[in-house]
C-alpha cells in the first residue's frame, strides 16, 4: 500500500474505533486509559517528530530561496506577490465566512441555559488562553524582528525565524560567490538532513494519525454538536465553500491547473493537516507534496510554503469572523456594519499573526471578541467542539498555502504541474 493509502486508513480506521468506543463505552475507564498511554503518546510522537523539523527546515528553505532568487529586485517582487495572493485569498474567505453567518444567524436561537451550561463547562479554560499574549499593534511589527534568532528558535516564533532567515538569505545573495558557496552548500545539506528526518517521521504517520483521531474522536461528546450544531455547520460549509469554489477557482485561473487534479495531488497534504490541526507541523509534508506532486520549483516552494504556514491562514480567517459574530449573536449583541468592518480586518490581521499550533488562534479570537464589546471569556461556549473545527480549519489553511505556491510558481514560469 502507498505511504498516503496507509494514512488515510490510519485516519480512517483512528475515527471509526473512536466513535465506537464513545457510543459504546462512554467514559470507561479502560478507554481513558488507552487513550492516555496510547493512543495520545502514539499521535504526540509523530506530531513532535515533525515539529522538532520546523526550524531548521524553515531557516533552511527560506534561506535557500531567497538566495535562489539572486537579486533583492526579484525577490521583492516574489514577495509582493505571495502576499497580495495571502492577503486576496484570506480577504475572500472572511468574506464568505461573515455572509453566511449573517444570513443564518445560528447564534440567534440559543437558549439561556444551554449557553450558561457550556459556558459553566469550559471556562476553566479560558484562564489558559487569556495569559497569552494577544496584544495587537505597532509593537508586534517591532516583534517580528528578533532580539535573538536562536531565542526566537526556541520560543517557537516563527515570524521572527523567518525574517532572520530572510536576512540571512538577501546577505548571502550580496556576496561574492566563493565566500558565499561554503555556506550555501551547508545550508543545502541542512536542508537534505531535515527531508531525511521528515521521511522518517512520516513513516510513523500511519500509526501516529491513528492515534491523534483516536483521542479526538473517542472523548468527543456529540451532545455539543447538537447543541452548536448551526454553529458547527457554518463554520464547516464555509470551509467547504472557501475550499471547492474560491481556492478552485483561484487554482484553475491563478494557478493553471484543473482542481481536481490539484485536489487529487494535494491529499496527503490535507489528510495530515486534518489529524494535526497543526500548519507547521505539516509544512514538511506541504513542501514535500509541492515539490514532487504539483512539480513546483523548490527556490519558490521553499519561500512561499513556509510563510504561508505563518501567515496564510484561510480556513483560521472564516472561523474567526463566523465565531466573533456568533457569539455576539448568542449574546444578542447586534454589529453594526462598521463593527463588522472592524471584524472582517481584525479576522485578516490576526490570521496573519496565529501560530500554526492547534488551537494558535484562539487567543487572537478573544481579542477581536473585546474589541468589538463580546466579552472574550465567552469563548468558552465553543470550546468544546474547538477541536474539531482546528482540524477543519487548519486543513483549508494549507490548501490555501498550496494554492498559493501554484500561483506564484505559475507567474514566475517555474510551475510544471
Ligand atoms: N491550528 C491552526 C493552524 O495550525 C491555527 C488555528 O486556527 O488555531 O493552521
Amino acid at each position: 500500500m502507498k505511504l498516503h493509502n496507509q494514512i488515510l486508513f490510519g485516519l480512517l480506521l483512528g475515527a471509526a474505533s473512536g466513535v465506537a468506543v464513545h457510543v459504546f463505552a462512554p467514559g470507561a475507564e479502560w478507554a481513558r486509559w488507552t487513550v492516555d498511554n496510547v493512543a495520545s503518546p502514539m499521535g504526540q510522537i509523530f506530531l513532535r517528530m515533525l515539529l522538532m523539523t520546523v526550524v531548521p527546515l524553515v531557516f533552511a528553505s527560506i534561506t535557500l530561496g531567497v538566495a535562489g532568487v539572486g537579486d533583492v529586485r526579484q525577490l521583492g517582487r516574489l514577495g509582493g506577490k505571495t502576499v497580495a495572493y495571502f492577503l486576496l485569498s484570506t480577504a475572500l474567505s472572511v468574506v464568505l465566512g461573515l455572509a453566511l453567518v449573517n444570513a443564518l444567524r445560528p447564534g440567534a436561537g440559543m437558549d439561556p441555559e444551554t449557553r450558561a451550561a457550556l459556558f459553566e463547562s469550559y471556562r476553566s479554560q479560558t484562564e489558559g488562553l487569556a495569559a497569552g499574549d494577544a496584544r495587537f499593534g505597532i509593537q508586534t511589527l517591532v516583534n517580528v524582528v528578533p532580539r535573538n534568532p536562536v531565542r526566537a528558535a526556541a520560543d517557537g516564533d516563527m515570524l521572527a525565524v523567518i525574517f532572520f532567515a530572510l536576512m540571512f538569505g538577501a546577505a548571502l545573495t550580496t556576496m561574492p560567490n566563493e565566500r558565499a558557496a561554503p555556506m550555501l552548500r551547508f545550508v543545502e545539506a541542512l536542508g537534505d538532513v531535515v527531508a531525511k528526518i521528515i521521511d522518517f517521521a512520516m513513516r510513523l504517520a500511519p500509526v501516529g494519525v491513528f492515534g491523534l483521531i483516536f483521542a479526538v474522536t473517542s472523548r468527543f461528546g456529540w451532545e455539543l454538536l447538537g447543541q452548536l450544531g448551526l454553529y458547527v455547520a457554518v463554520v464547516i460549509g464555509g470551509l467547504a465553500i472557501h475550499a471547492a469554489v474560491t481556492l478552485s477557482a483561484m487554482v484553475r485561473t491563478l494557478g493553471g491547473l484543473g482542481p481536481l487534479r490539484f485536489w487529487k495531488r494535494v491529499r496527503a497534504c490535507l489528510v495530515t493537516a486534518f489529524s494535526t490541526s497543526s500548519s507547521n507541523a505539516t509544512l514538511p509534508t506541504t513542501i514535500a507534496v509541492a515539490e514532487r506532486e504539483l512539480k513546483i520549483a523548490p527556490r519558490v516552494a521553499g519561500f512561499v510554503l513556509p510563510l504561508g504556514a505563518t501567515m496564510n491562514m484561510n480556513g483560521t480567517a472564516l472561523y474567526e469572523g463566523v465565531t466573533v459574530l456568533f457569539l455576539a449573536q448568542v449574546f444578542g449583541i447586534e454589529l453594526a456594519w462598521s463593527q463588522q468592518l472592524v471584524v472582517f480586518i481584525l479576522s485578516v490581521v490576526t490570521a496573519i499573526g496565529a501560530a500554526g499550533v492547534p488551537g494558535g488562534s484562539l487567543p487572537l479570537i478573544m481579542m477581536v471578541l473585546a474589541s468589538v464589546g463580546v466579552p472574550p471569556e465567552s469563548i468558552a461556549i465553543i470550546l468544546g467542539v474547538d477541536r474539531l473545527l482546528d482540524m477543519c480549519r487548519t486543513t483549508v489553511n494549507v490548501a490555501g498555502d498550496l494554492t498559493a505556491a501554484l500561483y506564484v510558481a505559475r507567474s514566475e514560469g517555474g510551475a510544471g504541474a
